[in-house]
């Protein structure tokens, strides 16, 4: 029975343009701004729902531009329908903007925020209530080893307790950089992210020259290009630290499939590849597997990030966290969400909804 209330009345798009502190840079690229789209979707009953799509050009093959135009379309497509059959809307929107992940990310996120106002419920309550918190860590991006050096000093002083390190340029600075850090944060547990950028013989390398010098990473993730799977168990089978996909688990298909081939030990879920109905499949399929699981996310805002807690407190089970952009970006459009002390978000004030509000 469709409940009246929640017809969807009203869906917006706008630019969602943020500058970052510094450039952020990976193995695939650099950026100095989130240029991401903001959704904002109005029910029958008055609740508001808001959603963000973060196209990151170098991993998500989108712009803020095809992102725009996309969310438009996929606007006209939700309205009048009810958003309480958010799944049935989700088929829906990938069936036709299939190639428009983070539109539909958006969108999901806009319904669901939209949904629970209207339920009167807190979105992690609506995932399952596994917890009301998440810790998270600090990105390190491609910087030279001093001034990684000076940023891990200032995430200890922020009270983060682990820090993930961008590999996958340079062997000899990445190394260098992984090395300055430990200097700076001796006590810290690390990750590293390589973003596709070596070959499976330069990953080990990298582990081996680390293991040279006492660095034994808690993981590994993405060591070599996307559709290199063959690649990515070589490096699993010969590494002895655990090895995390994450350009190359984009769906639930893509996911069952690095699992079956034994390619990984673990999977990083992004609500930007996936969406939110998918990124339930995946944790659902690593649960079935015992592979573990990692949340982590484009250059997102508050709200994004918000949503992406609540989804990882509500269901629980998450070994790593990383859902630090908000911390990168320069100043922050939005309030409410989560309560953020050192790198924990704690969600148990949000009253219904993400508890998102524009400033
Ligand atoms: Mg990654």
């Amino acid at each position: 029975m469709a409940s009246s209330g929640t017809i969807i009345q009203h869906v917006s798009v706008e630019p969602l343009d943020i500058p970052l502190m510094e450039p952020f840079t990976i193995a695939t690229g650099s950026v100095t701004a989130a240029r991401n789209v903001l959704i904002t979707i109005t029910l029958s009953d008055g609740s508001v729902g808001y959603g963000e799509c973060a196209p990151f050009p170098p991993s998500t093959g989108e712009s803020q531009e095809t992102a725009l135009a996309a969310a438009q379309a996929c606007a006209a497509l939700l309205q009048g329908r009810d958003a309480a059959h958010w799944r049935t809307l989700s088929k829906l929107m990938k069936s036709v903007y299939y190639a428009q992940s983070t539109v539909c990310a958006g969108m999901e996120i806009a319904l669901l925020d939209a949904l629970t106002r209207s339920y009167g419920i807190p979105l992690w309550t609506f995932f399952g209530g596994a917890s009301t918190s998440v810790e998270t860590d600090i990105s390190i991006p491609l910087v030279a080893p001093e001034h990684a050096y000076q940023l891990a000093q200032d995430i200890v002083l922020r009270g983060i307790n682990s820090i993930k390190i961008k590999v996958g340029s340079d062997l000899r600075e990445d190394v260098e950089r992984v090395e300055a850090i430990r200097e700076a944060a001796p006590g810290l547990p690390i990750t590293l992210d390589a973003n596709q950028g070596y070959t499976p013989s330069e990953a080990l390398l990298c582990l081996e020259a680390l293991d040279d010098r006492d660095i034994r990473p808690l993981m590994l993730e993405q060591p070599v290009y996307k559709e290199d799977y063959e690649g990515l168990r070589y490096v699993t089978q010969h590494s002895k630290v655990p090895v995390f996909a994450d350009e190359s688990a984009s769906s639930p298909a893509s996911v069952a499939r690095l699992i079956a081939m034994g390619a990984v030990h673990g999977i990083n879920i992004k609500l930007m590849k996936s969406g939110i109905v998918e990124a339930l499949e995946i944790a659902a399929i690593c649960h079935a597997t015992n592979t573990q699981l990692m949340v982590g996310a484009m250059i997102e805002s508050r709200l994004a990030i918000a949503a992406a807690a609540h989804l990882v407190a509500g269901l629980g089970g998450f070994r790593y966290v990383d859902l630090d952009t908000p911390m990168l970006l320069a100043h922050d459009p939005f309030t409410g969400g989560y309560e953020q002390q050192g790198g924990v978000y704690d969600l148990s004030g949000v009253k219904s909804g993400l508890g998102i509000e524009r400033k």
